[in-house]
């Protein structure tokens, strides 16, 4: 074997780079947040050829003297941490010191800076991590930066470059990203010559929103606040029925750091619950504050991964201000047309300029832009719109928590929206066929059964407070080792809720008791179906969320079914039981319970009108 040595320094900036910087978008992103920790209030990004040909940052921030400029661009050198206990209370966006040495490494970079009190500023040039000259030059306080030929010393990276089209997409997703979360500092972006967006400096965060995720979105956001020990949670969330096909639309910060973290994304998801499809990611801006030595923002080198201390809580914080904020602000899911939503009205419109530059440069081509659905509806083949439930819940009638007999209680009438529709019939045994005022609805029989009977049960293991009923035969259940450790960890929280679970052995579990109210359902998928979504989230689940899991899974089994016929009666105490619904216009799992055709999507559809 060959004798260990120490890599000379150029090797190991290029292979530090190979995780820093995994594409142009990286680069402007480490480039970006260095002008954000200089204190920048203005920072414009241009690009050529999608960042093979050029990538500048140019910023007004601090700048640097010639010596911390060369030190700068040495590996491990940061003006950010200086001890070890620094590393566990980072408040800049950088601190890894490895971000300037590796980009120089992988390309022709030239630094050019200098300090506001400086007379003169340097400049330093530097190709493939060799430094070609150092010269005193004329340069506007601040720093540009500017990286040429990306990859052009490492082909096997440059090979993995994607078409200009999908590395702008990259870079201004990223951009717009950090654009969110400093609405203080003016950004641009240009793409070979021409402006892409330019998003102008804020007060008012919610205005930067709108300019950055679109002016459409606008009425549909609601603003999300709730403060615990652990985390402070703030920013908005978009009605449901905007919604993307990805989770790009949910944005994360955490202490000011744009991150990816599935913990905080599950507890988003999770507090949409039952508003959104299977496949549907909403639209969300999570600002979250956690205390700086409860979060590791030193997980990965690109450091768009976190970890908290307290995970659990902080998860919990997060779902609790979703849900909050989408219980407390959504309209009621009317079947006659609303009013329209003006909460939002307020913020700004002064970002039309956005538009016409957006629109003057069709080759930037953003993945998260909003679909056709997210705009509102979904268009049939036949050109008719169909009208999804608006959103989530409508406010719960005082004084609603009776205790009801689990199958269905006599109709009560009560004068609801739903109670009100002229019934016409049953279409393929599926779906009923109503009239109302603003047209023709059609429910979806099992999904708003569902609803029904989830709800029921959900008041009576309330009410009962989820004893635990034994089972005649106890049930074992084989799992792997990972299913077996996570649940291990859950069967606590499983207990709060009735189910008395115990190891068997090896991986088995011998399931003694259920909370009485489940009875009837299957419990080993019911109970691998939930440990495989806590394994997903990396969380464990609350009982209060362990408990509504298997509500709904019941409530599946329990719901009429489609194909199968039923009487007027039954039809007009399934739509009454419906207006008793806290949230009637979504199943437990979020698919819709009714669509409506208004009658001039019909007119439209049959060439009565254009
Ligand atoms: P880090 O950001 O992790 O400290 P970098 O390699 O990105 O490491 O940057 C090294 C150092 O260079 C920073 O700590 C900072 O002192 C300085 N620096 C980089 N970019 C800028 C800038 N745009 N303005 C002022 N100083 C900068
Ligand atoms: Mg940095």
């Amino acid at each position: 074997m060959a004798r260990i040595r120490i890599l000379p320094e150029v090797l190991s900036n290029k292979i530090a780079a190979g995780e820093v910087v995994e594409r142009p978008a990286s680069v402007v992103k480490e480039l970006v947040e260095n002008s954000i920790d200089a204190g920048a209030d203005r920072i414009v990004v241009e690009v050529g050829n999608g960042g093979r040909r050029l990538i500048r940052v140019a910023d007004n921030g601090s700048g640097m003297a010639r010596d911390d400029a060369l030190l700068a661009l040495e590996r491990y050198a940061t003006s950010k941490i200086r001890r070890d206990e620094d590393l566990f209370a980072i408040r800049t966006l950088g601190f890894r010191g490895e971000a300037l040495p590796s980009i120089a490494s992988v390309s022709r970079f030239i630094l050019a800076t200098r300090r506001p009190e400086d007379e003169a500023g340097t400049e330093i040039e530097i190709a493939g991590g060799k430094i070609e000259s150092v010269r005193e030059v004329g340069v506007p306080p601040g720093t540009m930066i500017t990286v040429r030929d990306l990859f052009f010393n490492t082909p096997a990276r440059r090979k993995f470059m994607k078409t200009v089209a999908t590395e702008m997409g990259h870079i201004g997703d990223g951009l717009a990203g950090l654009a969110l979360g400093h609405p203080q500092i003016h950004f641009e972006l240009r793409h070979n010559e021409r402006l892409l967006r330019r998003w102008s400096r804020t007060g008012d965060a919610a205005e930067r929103v709108a300019a950055v995720l679109g002016a459409a979105l606008r009425r549909d956001l609601m603003p999300m606040a709730l403060e615990t020990e652990a985390a402070t949670v703030g920013g908005w969330v978009a009605a449901p029925r905007v919604n993307r096909r990805t989770s790009h639309g949910v944005h994360i910060f955490v202490n000011g750091r744009h991150v990816r973290d599935r913990t905080v994304l599950h507890a988003v998801l999770q507090g949409y619950r039952e508003r959104l499809m299977k496949g549907q990611y909403p639209v969300v801006v999570c600002r979250l504050t956690v205390p700086a030595d409860e979060v590791d923002v030193n997980v990965h080198p690109a450091k768009h991964e976190v970890r908290f201390v307290r995970q659990q809580q902080v998860h919990g914080a997060v779902a609790g201000a979703v849900h909050a904020a989408l219980v407390s602000g959504v309209r009621p899911a009317g079947l006659n047309p609303g009013e329209p939503d003006n909460r939002l009205r307020a913020l700004s419109a002064s970002h039309r300029e956005m538009d016409g530059v957006a629109e003057s440069a069709p080759e930037f081509n953003r993945p998260s832009e909003p679909t056709e659905r997210a705009a509102g509806g979904m268009t049939a083949k036949s050109g008719m719109t169909f009208q999804s439930p608006a959103t989530g819940k409508r406010p719960a009638p005082p004084g609603t928590i009776h205790p009801e007999p689990v199958p269905p209680q006599p109709s009560l009438w009560s004068g609801g929206q739903f109670a009100h529709l002229k019934l016409i019939g049953q279409f393929r045994r599926t779906y009923i066929i109503c009239e109302s005022d603003a047209g023709l609805v059609l429910i979806d029989q099992h999904a708003a059964h569902e609803r029904i009977y989830f709800e029921q049960l959900r008041k009576r293991s309330q009410t009962r407070n989820a004893a635990a009923q034994a089972l005649l035969i106890p049930e074992t259940l084989e799992l792997d080792f990972r299913e077996a450790a996570a649940l291990e960890a859950m069967r606590e929280a499983f207990a709060r809720v009735g189910f008395d679970i115990e190891p068997f052995g090896g991986n088995a579990f011998i399931i003694r008791s259920v909370p009485d109210f489940l009875a009837t359902a299957e419990l080993g998928p019911m109970i691998r179906e939930i440990i495989e979504g806590a394994l997903a989230a990396g969380v464990k689940p609350e009982p209060g969320v362990l408990q509504e899991e298997s509500l709904k899974i019941m409530a599946c089994h329990g719901a009429i079914r489609a194909r199968q016929t039923l009487a007027t009666a039954q039809i007009q105490r399934l739509l009454a039981q419906l207006d008793e619904c806290e949230n009637p216009s979504h199943c437990p799992h979020g698919r819709p319970t009714w669509i409506r055709w208004s009658e001039q999507a019909l007119e439209k559809a049959f060439g009565r009108r254009v």
